[in-house]
């Protein structure tokens, strides 16, 4: 492991503070005038060229922010800056091509990129986009608010028709010590084995009628009462349907998924229901994961289950824990409370790599982006979206790429695009420009880094 000797660092000021920095704080202290700035040639010397830069100084990283990044700046400026910044480190380091092309390589014919301004936020248009929930912290960010959304709206409708939505968690032990690649699917099978078989849906209707024709064929049945269908769980509390997250953070025993579940139930469950569904959970959840060779979850840590009191907290307990600032983090995390060593979660790793240039750090990521790519993050169980009357789904990549449009602010040539992205933090900061000024603002900021000019939008028909 690396030294760490920034004074900014995320261990000293988790040490000072006794608590978590989050990136934006984080990103904001590093910005404040106060803050020890790198050198400009430093900031300047990092090109896409290079060899990995692990194990070099921490400012190496945090340059990203600190030199482009207004310590006056909004939370949604600041997580803009932050969330580019952790994909600039992944341009260089991510070992999955799409991430690397996110944001950086322009698409479609000419190569040029265009600054948008939406409703006084500036965007680019005409660049990739890799649509990873998991590895991209700025697709990642765009994919969890759409799906909380599309949650929150499907769970308003259902709670205005008079029905109850209930939040589980699940948690394995933490020491099972596996590669995150075979706890994944661990995991999912253990959720779908919970929410399968006959205790949960009962008795099939053909294997009803074959015990029917069973008990009139035997002729013993004369005077004996009438075989009755036995029902399932899901059948007498009235649950409709589930939607899965799978989250993963990462701490003193290595790896630790988890599944944040929503239950959708129509109708009210009383509290005898509630008794009646935590304990079938928790005790199916532990005969899968003793099955597959593990201890046996905590009582009750390893599934909880709570009365979801809104839909825009149903959205979020989904699609947006992995963020770290929603509700169902504190029940998912309980080893934070219990004062365990620092549980993070992926982006807080790639975060801290970003800071310290612990390649400690960077193996750990290494080992998520690929053991998660390709699986669902979120998952919705069959026919639910037709119950909540939801919309279609669209993938994640579609939701990722998709274009919000407005006015054309201005237009970077193939050229002075390729420039840009060779200095750290600087794409951001032309957004910023755009969004105080216009293309006379990202010129002057451009023309500071000895780059530019950027074009008005109507250049491009003398461009080839
Ligand atoms: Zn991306």
């Amino acid at each position: 492991m690396t030294s760490v000797s920034d004074p900014a660092s995320a261990r000293q000021s988790r040490a000072i503070t006794g608590q978590r920095v989050t990136p934006e704080t984080r990103a904001r202290l590093a910005a404040s005038p106060g803050a020890q700035r790198p050198p400009r040639s430093l900031a300047l010397e990092w090109g896409p060229g290079d060899a990995a830069p692990v194990g070099r100084r921490p400012w190496h990283y945090a340059k990203h922010v600190s030199t482009g990044l207004n310590a006056a700046a909004d939370q949604r400026v600041t997580r803009r800056h932050v969330r580019a910044a952790q994909r600039e480190i992944l341009w260089h380091e991510s070992h999955l091509e799409r991430v690397r092309k996110c944001g950086r390589v322009p698409v479609g014919g000419t190569g040029h990129v265009l600054v948008r301004d939406n409703a006084d936020v500036a965007h680019y248009a005409g660049l990739a986009t890799c649509g990873s929930i998991w590895a991209c912290p700025v697709c990642s960010g765009k994919i969890r608010n759409t799906r909380a959304d599309d949650i929150s709206q499907a769970t308003a409708k259902w709670d205005r028709q008079g029905n109850a939505v209930y939040m589980a968690t699940f948690t394995a032990p933490h020491d099972m010590g596996m590669r995150l690649r075979n706890l994944l699917p661990v995991i999912a099978d253990g959720f779908r084995t919970v929410i399968s078989g006959r205790a949960w849906v009962g008795e099939s209707p053909s294997a009803y009628a074959k015990r029917v024709e069973r008990w009139e064929d035997n002729g013993l049945h004369k005077g004996r009462p009438r075989p009755v269908r036995s029902t399932g769980i899901k059948e007498r509390l009235g649950i409709v349907g589930t939607i899965r997250a799978m989250e993963v953070t990462y701490g003193a025993h290595g790896w630790h998924p988890h599944l944040h579940v929503l239950v959708y139930i129509e109708g009210e469950m009383n509290a005898r229901g509630l008794t009646e569904l935590t304990l079938y959970l928790r005790k199916r959840w532990a005969r899968f994961i003793v099955k597959a060779g593990y201890r046996v979850p905590h009582d009750t840590h390893g599934v909880q289950v709570q009365l979801c009191e809104s839909a825009e907290e149903a959205g979020k307990y989904i699609a947006k824990t992995q963020d770290g600032r929603a509700v169902g983090n504190e029940i998912a995390r309980g080893d934070l409370k219990q004062g365990r060593k620092e549980s993070r979660t992926p982006f807080e790793i790639l975060d801290d790599f970003r800071w310290t240039g612990d390649a400690e750090d960077l193996a750990i990521w290494h080992e998520y982006e690929s053991a998660t790519k390709g699986h669902q993050a979120i998952t919705w169980s069959k026919g639910l979206r037709a119950i909540l009357g939801a919309t279609d789904e669209k993938s994640d990549e579609d939701i990722a790429a998709e274009e919000i449009g407005g006015a054309d602010l201005a237009l970077i040539p193939n050229d002075l695009w390729s420039a840009i992205v060779k200095v750290p933090g600087l794409s951001s900061c032309v957004l910023d420009s755009a969004e105080r000024g216009g293309l006379d603002a990202i010129n002057r900021l451009l023309s500071h880094h000895g780059l530019g000019p950027a074009l008005p939008p109507e250049a491009l028909k003398y461009l080839e």
